[in-house]
């Protein structure tokens, strides 16, 4: 064997055989601010992303909201040396460069994840309204979004209906509207996610959305009896958005059905395909 066959065999070796496997995908994870337990949640959130084995993951802590302009001043992402925007923020509004930015990265292509109270940040920010299609917010913000009994989607106008809320949380079937979509090819039709808040009544733009998944919100568990989305995707400009209202603390996001939920929307928002595997711990999954 000669000494470039060997360098050769030890390159191969030293690569686990991966010389095939695609190169892991950056995350930007933002948090700072969140009327919810970022503290908790993101280390959380962090783990499943980097146990997929498919994401390099980095922490961006904002200032507080009453932070001096100085500390406002250092928070400047650079978010294009990330695939994938995963908000773990429900806070003030960031500076306008910052903004502009972040709407050129989302037209330019880039991906966004939405968890839970995420979604409900910025409702004066007009570029992040077309991104999250809809926000906790009262009736007369923005149109309302339901899923009738036959899967058809129902538009209620801002100022009909009710506003946004949840009831106890409780146990409840999530009901698959899109097998086809990547985020949830290979999933059971209908699955029971554990006891967490059911949003309902979000409000907005809701431009260019197209539902995944959704829960019916039972009137006795204090909810609007409609089938509320639950998982969305959104599209903006060349960028993708993915929004998972799940998740409100811990026990929620770490569940089985939302961690892999998170760890394939954010993939598919990062690249517009999914190659993770179905967890064999999905719940109702079939192998
Ligand atoms: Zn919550």
């Amino acid at each position: 064997m000669t000494v470039l066959n060997l360098l050769s065999v030890c390159l191969l070796v030293a690569s686990g055989g991966g010389m095939g496997a695609a190169p892991k995908l950056p995350v930007l994870l933002i948090d700072g601010q969140n009327n919810h337990n970022w503290k908790a949640t993101t280390p959380v959130i962090r783990d499943i992303l980097e146990k997929s084995g498919r994401f390099t993951v980095e922490v961006l802590t904002s200032p507080p909201a009453d932070a001096p302009a100085e500390a406002w001043a250092a928070f400047k992402p650079d978010f294009a040396r990330y695939r994938v925007v995963f908000s773990n923020y429900n806070g003030s509004e960031w500076p306008a460069d910052v903004k502009s930015a972040f709407e050129k990265y989302m037209a330019d292509g880039g991906g966004l994840v939405l968890l839970h109270a995420a979604e409900n940040s910025f409702p004066g920010w007009t570029e992040f309204q077309k991104m999250c299609a809809l926000s906790w917010q009262g009736p007369d913000f923005g149109d309302r979004i339901t899923v009738d009994d036959d899967g058809k989607v129902v538009r209620t106008p801002k100022g009909q209906g009710p506003g946004a809320g949840h009831g106890p949380q409780h146990p409840y079937e999530m009901i698959v509207r899109d097998r086809n979509h990547p985020i949830l090819r290979g999933l059971p039709a209908k699955w029971t996610h554990p006891a967490d808040e059911l949003y309902h009544g979000q409000r907005g733009l809701a431009l260019n959305m197209h539902i995944l998944a959704t829960a019916f919100s039972a009137k006795d568990q204090g909810g609007t009896g409609a089938n509320e989305p639950l998982l969305y995707t959104v599209a903006y400009g060349k960028g993708r958005v993915f929004v998972d209202l799940l998740g409100h603390d811990v026990p929620q996001i770490s569940a089985p059905d939302n961690a892999a939920l998170i760890v394939r929307g954010t993939e598919w928002a990062a690249t517009g395909r999914v190659t993770v595997p179905v967890p064999k711990d999905f719940p109702g999954a079939t192998r």
